[in-house]
């Protein structure tokens, strides 16, 4: 039975300069690593025709299905501040997109499928690590309610791929609500091609932002759902203690999707500087920088849109510096609801931020576990011996104790009962994230030991990350010291 795609390729209408044509790469020696069955079910395909030899053959990139239209798509990009206006899927190609069970467009693109015009000097390859650690952690950000790209197939190609030592190589099917970036419309920009850049914001909006095709300047209104997206994504992603790692333009995604996991991580203590990239030696992308950056690369979207916004240079620099107004104010809505929803705080009274900030000062002074401080804090709102758990991860117990007599008082203050409120507390702090030292084991596993047990279980434990789980209780808990993980490495 053929593998049944329903493709309907509306990039491919675009004009030709915004992408070239090319079929993937075949590989030497398919393996089936996984098909995330629940996903292909979403995007109407079936799981069984996905894992089948031909399933196995299109994953790998060595058999185009019907319907498809493979291109690699053009894009440039500020890499940590720098413009390199022609930087484009290297080692990616865009099958096609397929309309899901909600009515929405989806990209299915295979990373890791070969070179591309686009390459550089790169191979178009992806090693095994990166392409497990991508499907690992953007299978958690989808289970934890962050808007993220997913992974719908992983496959191993049978051929090395040479980094600092000869790695197995290995394709990750990618399911994106599109793959257009900030960059994209740099790219165009930086050309003086206003015409490309008006056609890619029309698709744009069209696909992502309906709503401002209504509105007085469709183009302003597009800026403002960007950022207001982008402000809302950095906010979710601050109060999982999520380190993104290289928020490039090109890897800020116009549909407010978390995109490109290189060297992302989560924080296990929590320490508002830290940074695990090895190649963000400046701390550009450190953990509390994050938002400021996101308002920097919508910065960088707003100056590639300007003759868009007015035809006068002026006004439309005005125009801009209005909507790039709103994103502080958005973001600090949306992290301070977020935050103030973790420590049990449902509508907002006077002095609440200060004491949700208190509690991250004092978590820092303490080298608190992050997650896990959340986490525990659930059960003691809901009774007072809940407390010594979470003290306990304080390196001075009474810096929590202190803390913990205020927070109490002003629960008090709430409309509901305590196990009310723990409940809520429990439906935003995940017991379980992709912590590094744990990702870093089941990649070990699978790469040293062709054992992929490791990465199913992960996967099993992180697709349910709120609830708690006696069975996976290890799982939940920080890196002893010698397993905890320093850096990070970019997928490349
Ligand atoms: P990234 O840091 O993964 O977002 O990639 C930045 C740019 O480098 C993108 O244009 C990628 O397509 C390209 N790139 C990354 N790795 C490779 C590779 N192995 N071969 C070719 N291009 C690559
Ligand atoms: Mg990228």
């Amino acid at each position: 039975m053929p593998v049944g795609f329903s493709f309907d390729n509306s990039y491919s209408r675009l004009p030709g300069h915004f992408y070239a044509r090319l079929d993937p790469t075949p590989v030497a020696a398919p393996r089936m690593v996984r098909v995330n069955a629940g996903l292909a079910a979403s995007l109407g395909l079936d799981e069984d025709e996905l894992a089948s030899p031909e399933g196995l053959e299109i994953l790998a990139g060595n058999r185009v299905p019907e319907g498809a239209a493979p291109m690699a798509l053009a894009y440039a990009g500020h890499q940590f501040g720098n413009f390199v206006p022609q930087l484009g899927d290297g080692r990616a190609v865009l099958l096609g997109e397929v309309i899901g069970r909600d009515g929405v467009r989806r990209d299915v693109q295979l990373k890791g499928s070969g070179p591309t015009p686009y390459s550089r000097r790169g191979d178009g390859r992806a090693a095994l690590g990166p392409v497990l650690r991508e499907y690992i952690i953007s299978e958690a950000m989808a289970a934890l309610g962050v808007p993220t790209t997913r992974a719908l197939a992983a496959v191993i190609t049978g051929e090395d791929v040479w980094r600092e030592t000869v790695l197995p190589g290995a394709v990750l099917t990618r399911v994106a609500a599109s793959h257009m970036r900030v960059g994209t419309f740099q790219y165009f920009a930086a050309r003086g091609d206003t015409d490309a850049v008006r056609q890619l914001a029309d698709y744009a909006i069209a696909r992502h932002y309906p709503e401002a095709a209504q509105a007085e300047n469709p183009y302003r209104a597009l800026l403002a759902g960007v950022a207001g997206r982008q402000a809302e994504l950095v906010a979710r992603w601050l109060l999982i203690g999520f380190i993104h790692g290289v928020m490039n333009t090109d890897n800020s995604s116009i549909s407010g999707e978390t995109i490109d996991y290189g060297p992302c991580a989560f924080l296990d203590a929590y320490e508002p500087g830290k940074v695990f990239s090895s190649i963000d030696q400046a701390g550009r992308y450190a953990y509390a920088n994050q938002p400021h950056m996101a308002a920097w690369n919508v910065t960088r979207l707003a100056e590639a849109l300007l003759p868009l916004l007015d035809p006068d240079e002026d006004e439309a620099v005005v125009a801009a510096e209005q909507v790039l107004a709103g994103f502080g104010p958005a973001f600090e809505s949306a992290y301070f609801s977020g935050l103030l929803r973790k420590i049990g705080i449902s509508a907002e009274q006077e002095g609440d931020r200060a004491l949700a900030q208190d509690l991250l000062k004092r978590m820092a002074e303490n080298g608190a576990d992050f997650t896990l401080t959340f986490r525990r804090l659930c059960d003691a709102a809901a009774e007072p011996q809940g407390d010594s758990p979470v003290r306990e991860l304080f390196a001075d117990g009474a810096a929590y104790d202190a803390w913990a007599g205020v927070w109490r008082a002003r629960l008090h203050n709430e409309t509901t009962g305590a196990q009310a409120i723990a409940a809520a507390m429990r439906a935003v702090n995940p017991a379980f994230i992709p912590r590094n030292h744990l990702v870093e084991e089941a990649l070990n596993a699978a790469i040293e030991r062709d054992d992929f047990a490791p990465f199913e279980q992960l996967l099993e434990v992180l697709s349910r990350p709120f609830d708690d789980n006696l069975a996976f209780a290890r799982y939940a808990l920080p890196p002893q010291p010698e397993q905890r993980v320093l850096r990070t490495f970019c997928g490349t």
